[in-house]
C-alpha cells in the first residue's frame, strides 16, 4: 500500500472548498463530500453521520452503503462500532470490523461485506456533531496518515455544520443554533430574567478553513504566534510589576504553551495539508476542549482553559476579530460566561439582567456581586457559550436554576406569567414598604439588609431595609488588584454613611481567607482553608490591615456613631483583643486630635458554635452579637457551604440547629445583649419567620427579601409559631418544617403566594 501524501490531502481540501463554494443544497454538499473523499481515501465506503438529537446519530450520507439506508439507519450514543466513536470521542480503527467489540451489523446497510473501518468524531470546540467513516473490502489497518487525513476532514465538517453550510430536511441537518434548548444548572441567585445573550466572550468565526498556499498560511501563522508570544510577555511584564504572583503563574503557563513546539509542529503540519491558519488553530482547540471534558483534576483542567484562552487570542489576532467582534450589546444584556471575576462583572456595571456561568460557585465573588445586584444567577450550565450566539433569546429561571435559550412560545408565555406574578408580589411589597414590621401578635422585627458595594446603598430606600445589618468590608478589598490605602477606605466608608442617611451600616472588619482570596495577597496553601488561617485570625496575627482599617472607620465616621463588629470569633479572647484594637485606634485618633465618635458599637459575629458556649464574660463584653449562619450552619453540620451535595443535605430548620439558635438567644437575653442574625437563611421567608419566632428579632439579608419576608411575617402569628416548633421538637421531628408548612398553609399561606 503506498503512503499517502501530502498533496493528497490538499487536493481532497482543495476539492472539499469548491464543493462548498457551488450553489448547492446541504443534502447535495455532504453527498460530493463523502464521494470525494472515498475517492481520495481510496475506500468503497465514505459516510456522515450526524446527531438528530443528544443521543441518536443518523446516516446522512453516504458512497457505498445502500442510498435508500440514508436518513433511515439510526443508531443510539454507544450503539455500534460508530455509536462507539460518538461516546467515547475516540478513533475506532480496525482490519476486521465485525469481531470488534459492539460491532452491530445493519443489513440495510449492506455492511458485512466491508472489513476495515475506520471511524473518527466530527466535534467542534469539544462539542460532538457526529462522526465521519470510511470502510473498505480489503482488511487493512489504516495507516497513521490516512488516519490524519480523515481527521482533518472532520475538522472541516464539523466547521461547516458550525457555519450552516449542511443545513436541510429532517433533525439531523437542521440549522444549529436555532433550536431551543434547555439547561440545568444551580442557583447562584434567585429570580427571573428574560432578556437577549450578550457573551462575555464573543466566539471568533472562521470562514476560511482551506487554504491552497501552504507557504502564506505558514507565514501568517508565525506572525500571529510572534505576536501573541510578544503580548504574552507584556502582560508578563505588566504582572510582575505589580506583583501579581497569582497572575504570573498564569501567564507563566501561557508563556509556556505559546513557545510550545508541539502545539506549533501540530498546527504546522495542519497547514501543510491543506488547513488555513485559522483552521489549524482551531482544530487544536477543538482537541484541548475534548480532552478537557474528560481530565478531572483540576489544576490540569486550569492549564487546558489557559490553551483555551490562549487559542482564542491566536484567533482573534490572525482573523483581526477584536474581543469586540461589532455587535451592539442590547437593551436587555444577559451575560453568557465560562466564568468571570467580580472585577469584570462590575464593569458591565448594572444594566446586565442576569448572568449565566459554566462554572462559578455559590459563593464566589461574582455571585455575590451578582445578590447585591438582585439579578438572576445560574451556574454550571454546561456548554451554553458553546449553544449561546449573541442576541439569541434567553430566559433565566434563578429559582430552578434552569435556562431557556430561544425558548418556544409556549414557554415564553408561561414564563411571562411568571414574571407578571412577581410583578404583582413586588407591588404588594412595595405597598408595604414603609410600614413597622410587627406581627399580628405584636412582635416586632427589624429588617435590615447585607451590602458590601456603594451600588448596594441606594436599595435602603427601595427596601424599606431599617440600616445594613452587615457591611461586608471585603468585597472593595476583592473588586481592585492593589490592596487599598486609608484614605481611600476612609473617602469610601464615609460615602456609604452618607448614603445611608443615618441609618445604621454595621461595617464587618475584612473577612477574607477560605474562599475570600485577595487577588494582591500571597495565597495560603492550608489543607482546610474554610477551617483554616481566615478573617479575624489574619486580624490578629498580622494586625497591619485590621489597624489600617479601623483607622479608615473612625475618620469615615468623623464623629458620627459607628457599628463594627469582627467576624469569626471563636472564643472571648479573640473578641477582646480585636476590641483592644480599636480602643488602640481611637486613643490614637483623639491624639492626633481628630473626632471620634461618642456612640461606638462593637459587636461579634457568632459563626462557629464553640462562641455560643463562650463564658459569660463574652456576652457581657460584647456590643452585639450577629450569627452568621452561613458559617455557623456548615461547621455545625461539617457540611461545607460550598459543596452542593452536602450543603442540601441539612435543613437549617433542623430541630437541632434551632435548639443551638435557642440557646444563643437566651444567652443574649440574659445578659441584654441585642442579637441579630446575618446568614442567607434571613432572606428566606419561611426561614425567617421561624427565627423571628423563636426570638431573633434582627435579621440582614440581601435587599429584594426584605419585602418576601416582611409579608410573611406580617401575616403570621409568631407566638404560634413558636408553639408549632416546640412542638414538633417534642414530637421529636428531626425537622420542624412539615409543620411550619402545614401550620403556614392552615393560615392561608401558599408556596408562591409570599
Ligand atoms: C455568614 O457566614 O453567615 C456570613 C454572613 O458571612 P459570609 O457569608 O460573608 O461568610
Ligand atoms: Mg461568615
Amino acid at each position: 500500500m503506498t503512503e499517502r501524501t501530502e498533496s493528497e490531502s490538499r487536493k481532497l481540501l482543495g476539492r472539499l472548498r469548491d464543493t462548498m463554494a457551488e450553489e448547492a443544497a446541504g443534502q447535495a454538499r455532504l453527498d460530493k463530500i463523502t464521494h470525494l473523499t472515498a475517492d481520495s481515501m481510496g475506500t468503497e465506503v465514505c459516510s456522515v453521520y450526524l446527531f438528530r438529537d443528544a443521543e441518536t446519530l443518523e446516516l446522512c450520507a453516504t458512497q457505498g452503503l445502500n442510498p435508500d439506508a440514508v436518513h433511515e439507519t439510526r443508531m443510539k450514543m454507544g450503539e455500534g462500532l460508530v455509536g462507539r466513536v460518538a461516546r467515547t470521542g475516540k478513533i475506532v480503527n480496525t482490519a476486521d470490523a465485525p469481531s470488534e467489540p459492539g460491532f452491530r451489523y445493519m443489513a440495510e446497510t449492506g455492511e458485512e461485506i466491508y472489513s476495515s473501518f475506520l471511524g473518527v468524531p466530527i466535534q467542534r470546540l469539544g462539542e460532538k456533531l457526529g462522526v465521519l467513516v470510511v470502510q473498505s473490502k480489503q482488511a487493512r489497518k489504516f495507516t497513521e496518515d490516512e488516519l490524519y487525513a480523515l481527521e482533518v476532514v472532520a475538522m472541516v465538517l464539523a466547521e461547516m455544520t458550525e457555519l450552516g453550510v449542511f443545513v436541510g430536511e429532517g433533525a439531523a441537518l437542521s440549522a444549529r443554533h436555532t433550536q431551543p434548548a434547555l439547561f440545568r444548572g444551580g442557583t447562584g441567585q434567585e429570580g427571573t430574567a428574560m432578556g437577549r445573550v450578550w457573551l462575555h466572550e464573543p466566539r471568533v468565526v472562521v470562514t476560511n478553513l482551506v487554504a491552497d498556499d501552504p507557504v502564506t498560511e505558514l507565514a501568517r501563522l508565525r506572525e500571529a504566534v510572534d505576536k501573541l508570544r510578544v503580548s504574552v510577555d507584556e502582560m508578563l511584564e505588566g504582572a510582575s510589576g505589580q506583583g501579581d504572583s497569582d497572575q504570573q503563574d498564569v501567564l507563566e503557563a501561557y508563556r509556556m504553551f505559546a513557545n510550545s513546539k508541539g502545539w506549533m509542529r501540530r498546527m504546522e503540519e495542519d497547514i501543510s495539508r491543506g488547513l488555513s491558519a485559522e483552521a489549524a488553530v482551531e482544530k487544536e482547540q477543538s482537541q484541548a476542549r475534548a480532552r478537557m471534558s474528560q481530565v478531572s483534576d483540576a489544576y490540569l483542567r486550569e492549564r487546558l482553559h489557559d490553551l483555551d484562552d490562549l487559542s482564542n487570542r491566536l484567533l482573534r489576532i490572525l482573523t483581526g476579530q477584536g474581543s469586540q467582534t461589532g455587535s451592539e450589546m442590547p437593551d436587555d444584556p444577559i451575560l453568557v460566561a465560562r466564568n468571570i471575576g467580580p472585577g469584570e462583572l462590575l464593569e458591565y456595571g448594572r444594566k446586565l439582567k442576569g448572568v449565566v456561568l459554566e462554572e462559578g460557585s455559590v459563593g464566589s465573588h461574582a455571585a455575590i456581586v451578582a445578590r447585591a445586584w438582585a439579578i438572576p444567577l445560574i451556574i454550571h450550565a454546561e456548554r451554553i457559550t458553546n449553544e449561546a450566539l449573541n442576541g439569541d433569546h434567553i430566559m433565566l429561571d434563578g429559582d430552578q436554576g434552569i435556562v431557556h435559550l430561544r425558548p418556544d412560545d409556549s414557554v415564553v408565555t408561561a414564563f411571562r406569567d411568571k414574571i407578571a406574578m412577581e410583578a404583582k408580589a413586588q407591588e404588594r411589597y412595595a405597598s408595604i414598604r414603609d410600614t413597622d414590621c410587627v406581627a399580628p401578635d405584636g412582635t416586632r422585627v427589624h429588617l435590615l439588609m447585607n451590602a458590601g458595594l456603594m451600588a448596594d446603598l441606594p436599595s435602603l430606600d427601595s427596601s424599606g431595609a431599617e440600616g445594613v445589618g452587615l457591611f461586608r468590608t471585603e468585597l472593595q478589598f476583592l473588586i481592585r488588584n492593589h490592596l487599598p490605602g486609608r484614605t481611600e477606605l476612609a473617602n469610601l466608608y464615609a460615602r456609604v454613611l452618607d448614603a445611608a442617611h443615618g441609618k445604621r451600616v454595621v461595617f464587618r472588619t475584612l473577612d477574607i481567607g477560605s474562599d475570600k482570596v485577595l487577588p494582591y495577597m500571597k495565597p495560603q496553601d492550608e489543607p482546610n482553608p474554610a477551617l483554616g488561617w481566615r478573617a479575624i485570625r489574619v486580624g490578629l496575627d498580622k494586625p497591619g490591615v485590621l489597624r489600617m482599617q479601623l483607622q479608615a472607620l473612625l475618620r469615615a465616621a468623623n464623629g458620627r456613631p459607628l457599628s463594627v463588629m469582627f467576624p469569626f470569633v471563636a472564643q472571648y479572647d479573640e473578641f477582646r483583643d480585636a476590641r483592644a484594637e480599636m480602643d488602640k485606634a481611637i486613643a490614637r485618633e483623639k491624639r492626633l486630635g481628630h473626632p471620634v465618635p461618642d456612640d461606638i458599637d462593637i459587636g461579634a459575629m457568632l459563626e462557629t458554635p464553640s462562641l455560643a458556649f463562650a463564658s459569660q464574660r463574652f456576652f457581657d463584653e460584647v456590643g452585639f452579637v450577629s450569627i452568621g449562619g452561613n458559617d455557623l450552619k456548615q461547621f455545625f453540620f461539617a457540611a461545607d457551604r460550598e459543596n452542593e451535595r452536602v450543603r442540601r443535605r441539612y435543613d437549617t430548620l433542623n430541630s437541632s440547629f434551632l435548639s443551638l439558635l435557642e440557646q444563643i438567644v437566651d444567652r443574649c437575653r440574659g445578659s441584654q445583649t441585642r442579637l441579630s442574625f446575618c446568614g442567607e437563611d434571613a432572606g428566606r421567608p419561611i426561614e425567617a419567620a421561624c427565627m423571628a419566632a423563636i426570638g431573633i428579632d434582627r435579621l440582614s439579608m440581601r435587599p429584594a427579601s426584605i419585602g418576601p419576608v416582611k409579608s410573611l411575617i406580617m401575616r403570621t402569628n409568631l407566638t404560634e409559631l413558636r408553639q408549632v416548633i416546640h412542638d414538633a421538637r417534642d414530637r421529636g421531628e428531626q425537622s420542624v418544617r412539615p409543620a411550619v408548612m402545614a401550620y403556614l398553609a392552615d393560615n392561608g399561606w401558599a408556596l408562591g403566594r409570599s
